[in-house]
């Protein structure tokens, strides 16, 4: 394993959080942005490995991590499924910080407007 990148602080005290997941998927099959994409890697267990991947130093940051970390609804239907009560966008706006002092820019990964109106419940 390689040595965990300094950078994530905000990130850090979800450690034991992250290695509570077990990696059910009970939760994506509730995340509107996995049933609009249809991409497993948007769906809230993605995240909790990419942040899981992050923090251990297993992933490097990236343009690739961040897109996904940041395209979040925040509706809290993946903490509500969740078998393990992981408080998931609380991980996810504490690896955004992380992401967002790195140089990566929210704006540049949040998905348009345009793009989720096939979603008009959540607007
Ligand atoms: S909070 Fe984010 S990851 Fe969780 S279900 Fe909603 S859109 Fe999906
Ligand atoms: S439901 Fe909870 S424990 Fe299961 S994969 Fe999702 S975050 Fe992990």
């Amino acid at each position: 394993m390689k040595n965990k990148p300094k950078a994530f602080n905000h990130l850090e005290k979800w450690q034991g959080t992250l290695a509570n997941c077990i990696r059910c998927g009970y939760c994506f099959e509730h995340c509107p942005l996995f049933k609009y994409t249809g991409w497993e890697s948007d769906a809230p267990r993605a995240k909790i490995i990419t942040a899981f991947g992050l923090l251990s130093g297993e992933m490097d940051p990236s343009e690739s991590a961040a897109h996904k970390l940041f395209s979040c609804f925040y509706c809290k239907r993946c903490e509500a499924a969740c078998s393990s009560g992981v408080k998931l966008t609380e991980v996810f706006t504490d690896a955004k910080k992380d992401l967002i002092e790195m140089g990566f820019n929210v704006r540049d990964h949040f998905h348009h407007p345009d793009e989720l109106r096939p979603l008009p419940h959540l607007y």
